[in-house]
């Protein structure tokens, strides 16, 4: 199937770092469709040839399993194109129009790898170019949006020019297998789907932890803070894989009803549950791995003084049969204690033990990063002497190793083939992200004026102690320390 794709933001650090290379895999692995051209285009004069060197060079710095050798860059290169634009400049989509326009009929995908103050620019210009057409599908990376305001009013100048279908928004913690396998697990297999409720599950937790700190990005992270960059989209859109009720059918338009049903059964904050049920903090100085590293405050590019919060502890609930009552942990972080993002399902205790010894409950871990894979947490006898006592034990399932010999796709190689192939299902709805801003807006509120500020933490912990606090209250605990 032939196709266009084209990289508006070409030369960027999202092109090079994570879209070429993913490209790249596919590919490799056979799976980048036949007779498909890939444009980046920025602002710098540059041949084809130069922007191939370009990102040749770039490639350097790609994990080595992931790098190309020389011939097959050479192979991967011969589809790829470069011409300049400015997006800001009506004249300059003649180029990109006159570039389509040499492969009438063929579908085309434009990526907007490129800061959203263009978006409205880039919107309109496309449509007034007729480059709105069902042929084309746009891509929007996040931020999409700092608050629900400014949500609407991106999806409303992109409504302007393209439909629902024509508009795929990048969430790319649903390209991760991991999560692909969590819709496998709930509707492709009949043991779980019975107990995924509130009669046997007695809490979920949500961790996204990264170790590492702000690096080089504190101006651009100051203006964002992790509740945005990791809760309104990232953590919610697990929840919902979560949460939601069987769909009708694999269909994106099913399986995006049940997510929209979901974030709109969420209990509402206000300024009392704001202040109760959301832990927000801040590191310090600490250590990672036995280095030394600054605290938030010392990084660069942070302003002195910022309230900024690098982490965000909170519990929620659904208010919804299936889950009423049940508390849903969702934890994110940076330099935390190490970088681990997964989904834990606590299951209820036995409602009359008999054995003596540790009365552990089940617990299903969704494991999505560094390593991707299940975990089920069970209770066994151990068979040393006379002793009936039971012990936990573990089934533990890698998905490397289960599917070895399959080449495996990451994150953004599955959504830029679905792009491709408009295949909608991994891409969040306009609905369903302006009701997550909606959900999160609360909490962004009562945070302007909360004198409190963040809590401190110290860089390797866990975060702060009131985190902590916050799940011990229903006499839970978080994965790391039970
Ligand atoms: P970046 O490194 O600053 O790259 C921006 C790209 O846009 C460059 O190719 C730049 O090239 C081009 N550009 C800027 N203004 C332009 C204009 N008027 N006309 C045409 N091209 C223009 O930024 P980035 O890190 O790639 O991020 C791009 C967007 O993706 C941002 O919104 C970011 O938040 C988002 N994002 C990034 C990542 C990531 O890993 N980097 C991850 C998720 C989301 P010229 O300046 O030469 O024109």
């Amino acid at each position: 199937m032939a196709f266009d794709l084209v990289l508006f933001g070409g030369t960027g650090d999202l092109a090079w770092r994570k879209l070429l290379p993913a490209l790249f895999q596919a590919f490799r692995h056979g799976t980048l469709p036949e007779g498909g051209r890939i444009l980046g285009m920025a602002r710098d004069e540059r041949t084809d040839d130069e922007y191939r060197a370009f990102i040749k060079e770039r490639f350097d710095d790609v994990e080595p399993s992931k790098r190309p050798s020389d011939d097959e860059f050479a192979a991967f290169a011969e589809r790829l194109f470069y011409r300049r634009m400015d997006l800001s400049r009506p004249d300059d989509y003649i180029t990109l129009r006159d570039w389509l326009g040499e492969r009438p009929g063929v579908p085309s995908v434009l990526y907007l790898a490129v800061s959203p103050s263009l978006f409205p620019v880039v919107c309109e210009q496309l449509g007034a170019h007729g480059l709105n057409h069902d042929g084309i599908r746009v891509v929007l990376e996040k931020p999409l949006g700092h608050d629900l305001d400014s949500a609407q009013e991106i999806n409303t100048i992109v409504r302007r020019v393209f439909t629902e279908n024509q508009a795929l928004r990048i969430d790319h913690y649903l390209g991760k297998p991991s999560v692909q396998n969590l819709t496998a697990l709930r509707f492709g297999n009949a043991l779980f789907e019975p107990l995924w409720r509130r009669e046997s599950i007695a809490s979920v937790q949500i961790t996204l932890a990264e170790s590492l700190g702000v690096g080089t990005r504190g101006d651009f992270y100051d203006g964002t803070g992790a509740l945005r960059d990791m809760i309104q989209n990232h953590a919610l859109q697990l929840l919902t894989m979560i949460a939601m009720e069987p769909p009708a059918s694999n269909e994106a338009h099913a399986i995006r009803d049940e997510k929209l049903k979901v974030l709109r059964s969420l209990k509402p904050f206000d300024a009392v549950s704001v202040a109760r049920d959301v832990v927000r903090g801040q590191y310090r100085a600490g250590q990672i791995n036995g280095q030394a590293v600054p605290g938030y405050l010392d990084e660069v590019k942070v302003p002195p003084g910022s309230t900024c919060e690098t982490f965000v502890a909170l519990r929620t609930e659904i208010q919804n049969w299936r889950w009423a009552g049940v508390p849903f942990y969702l934890r994110t972080g940076k330099r935390l204690a190490t970088r681990d993002a997964q989904i834990v399902i606590n299951f209820r205790q036995v409602p009359h033990p008999i054995f003596p010894g540790a009365a552990g409950a089940n617990r299903l871990v969704i494991k999505l990063q560094p390593e991707d894979g299940l975990e089920l947490h069970l209770m066994a006898a151990k068979g040393a002497g006379n002793s009936d006592a039971l012990t936990p034990v573990r089934l533990d399932l890698d998905f490397d190793r289960a599917f070895s010999g399959t080449k495996r796709v990451g994150a953004y190689e599955r959504l830029l083939l679905d792009a491709i192939g408009g295949r909608l299902n991994l891409f969040v709805r306009s609905d369903e992200q302006e009701q997550a801003w909606r959900w999160v807006e609360p909490i962004l509120e009562h945070w302007r004026t909360d004198p409190q500020g963040p809590r401190p933490y110290a860089a390797g912990s866990w975060g702060p102690a009131s985190a902590s606090a916050l799940v011990a209250r229903d006499n839970e605990a978080w994965a790391e320390e039970q």
